[in-house]
């Protein structure tokens, strides 16, 4: 058990994916309640999700983090394809052939890891023009959270806003204080 950094964001990735490891049957837990159990309405979660989104967001700077620029290929849709064609002065199927590929979801995605877009200091050097995936990611805005829930338990170990934001949520929601996350 352990005392640590209570009500303090987490940004170390080293830490965070200790905890996540050790935290993941408490996490699945945690995901099978706001599932099941939870009495709140989806709307009435959303809007708890919304406020701690926006409270850990406010003090997390992703330009010193950039880890999903590095090592996610972010989806593409016809719409994001059309847009980076014309931004490269290609065509749009070029575009798809050559700077795209099926994952081994069958999702399109973006060629090269770190994205071939990722510029110096963590930013976008397309930031105006970025995949819609990249916008949405880590995708806490999106409405019920109920049900994409599963999601963020795959994620809370990689990206340092869906930690804290779940951490947040179990301990204003779950049945154990912040302060009995283990080492
Ligand atoms: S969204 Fe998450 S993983 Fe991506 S840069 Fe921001 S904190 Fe890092
Ligand atoms: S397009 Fe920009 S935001 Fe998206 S992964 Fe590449 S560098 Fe990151």
């Amino acid at each position: 058990m352990i005392a640590l950094m209570d009500h303090k964001l987490i940004t170390s990735i080293p830490l965070i994916e200790r905890y996540s490891r050790h935290n993941e049957d408490e996490d699945w837990r945690f995901r099978n309640f706001l599932k099941h159990h939870l009495k709140l309405s989806n709307k009435e979660l959303d809007a708890i999700v919304q406020e701690e989104t926006d409270t850990v967001w406010s003090q997390i700077d992703c330009l010193s983090c950039g880890r999903c620029c590095r090592e996610l290929e972010p989806g593409v849709d016809d719409e994001d394809i059309r847009r980076l064609a014309a931004m490269e002065k290609m065509s749009p199927g070029r575009f798809k052939r050559e700077r795209t590929h099926l994952d081994d979801m069958g999702n399109r995605v973006l060629n090269g890891l770190p994205c071939v877009y990722l510029g110096s200091g963590n930013a976008c050097a397309i930031y105006a023009d970025r995949p819609k995936a990249c916008r949405d990611y880590p995708y806490l805005r999106d409405s019920d959270f109920r049900s994409r829930s599963i999601s963020m338990v795959s994620n809370v170990g990689f990206c340092p806003i869906v930690f804290n934001v779940w951490d947040a949520l179990k301990a204003k929601l779950g049945r154990r204080p912040r302060e009995r996350r283990k080492r």
